[in-house]
């Protein structure tokens, strides 16, 4: 029998779920309050009946992110995890502390499946989706381990978020919603590769939230060798779709661009992005490339890291190079689980 993932559910599908169960309509906001506290366990919630509480237990499941393994930075306060969902599947998380409160960076699928070259998702192939109530979990997860509010949250860890769109958007649901975590719209990230598709999709949702597009190239000819996405959409279609989002939703885009010596980060490839990019509400940046095993590609020193922005900002485009926060633990998108699964789980645990 498959369990229902309850967590997963919102408000009006708990009453639902609740009136097939024969129990009172009421219990659901009660089962709902629970769930999104951190409870893990029928038997916490002390305010159902008993009958009640053996019934959910036969009937429903309760997602959680167990911690596998945690890296703490010992340069700054950054935290990765690495999770294990309820049937064995792995995915990472990263928390990190900023002075407006901390912001986590969690995946939305286990895997990836559009193997861009430079990423360690990507080389790793695609294994299932994770459910809004997995998704939610890792936040749950990280907050009960410091025992501190996680204010922020950025979709930017492994998987595609725009491929696994309805789980994502019922997890967008879930985690600002008053009842629950409450968190503000304003304050959550989602990071896409460029599914021109699921753009338009999100912008016509009207989400106060953050898109970030993964851009890295100022042309197809680059962008192709880089990214697989861009021969379904090229950088025209892509930019005219985040021209799209930025109006409807009046919110500034931001522009993702991983400096690699010699593939990207040249004179005339500044020049040519700004071109690109004139006319659209935008924000760009700029990480100089992690380096992950077997792609070849090296960090732009950091002479070229400046020259860049300074010729974005000469074209009024707005660019910053981000500070790269736990660098000594992997803090990168799929880098610690890729070195888990090499290694067999050797990768020091805590
Ligand atoms: N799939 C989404 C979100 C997850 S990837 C996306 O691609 O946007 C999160 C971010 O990490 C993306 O901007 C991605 O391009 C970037 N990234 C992946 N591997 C990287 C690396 N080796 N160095 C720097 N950035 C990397
Ligand atoms: Fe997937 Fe994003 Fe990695 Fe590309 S960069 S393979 S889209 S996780």
């Amino acid at each position: 029998m498959n369990r229902v993932d309850i967590k997963s559910k919102n408000l009006e599908e708990l009453a639902a779920l609740m009136e097939t169960w024969g129990f009172p309509p009421y219990r659901a906001k009660q089962i709902f309050q629970w769930l999104h506290r951190g409870a893990r366990f029928f038997d916490e919630m002390t305010n159902l009946p008993l009958a009640m509480r053996l019934v959910l237990q036969q009937q429903c499941e309760i997602a959680w992110a167990e911690i596998r393994l945690k890296r703490c930075s010992k340069k700054d306060e950054t935290i990765k995890y690495l999770f294990r969902m309820n049937d064995g599947e792995q995915v990472e998380s990263v928390l990190m502390k900023y002075h407006y409160g901390y912001s986590i960076c969690i995946s939305t699928q286990v895997g990836c499946k559009m193997g861009c070259s430079f990423c360690a998702t990507g080389k790793s192939g695609f294994s299932r989706n994770l459910s809004p109530s997995e998704i939610l979990s890792q936040v749950q997860a990280a907050s009960a381990d410091i025992g501190e509010r996680i204010s922020h949250i950025v979709l930017m860890g492994m998987g595609e978020p725009l491929d696994n769109y309805e789980n994502v958007l019922r997890f967008l649901e879930l985690v600002t919603f008053p009842e629950g975590m409450n968190l503000g719209m304003r304050h959550i990230s989602l990071s896409t590769c460029g599914m021109v598709d699921n753009i338009y999709r999100l912008a016509n949702e009207k989400l106060q939230l953050t898109l970030s597009v993964s851009l890295h190239a100022p042309n197809d000819e680059i962008r192709n060798k880089m990214m697989p996405v861009n021969k379904r959409w090229g950088l025209a279609e892509l930019l005219k779709a985040c021209s799209y989002y930025s109006n409807q939703t009046r919110r500034r885009i931001s522009f993702e661009y991983a400096l690699i010596s010699g593939v990207n980060d040249m004179d005339w490839c500044a020049r040519e992005l700004a071109g690109r990019l004139k006319g659209i509400l935008s924000h760009v940046n700029l990480i100089p490339v992690n380096d992950v095993t077997g792609t070849g590609y090296r960090k732009s020193s950091l002479e070229r890291q400046k020259k860049f922005v300074s010729i974005l900002e000469s074209y009024g485009i707005p660019a910053t190079v981000r500070r790269t926060l736990g660098s000594d633990i992997e803090a990168s998108c799929g880098q610690l689980k890729r070195r888990y699964d090499r290694e067999g789980g050797a990768a020091d645990e805590n």
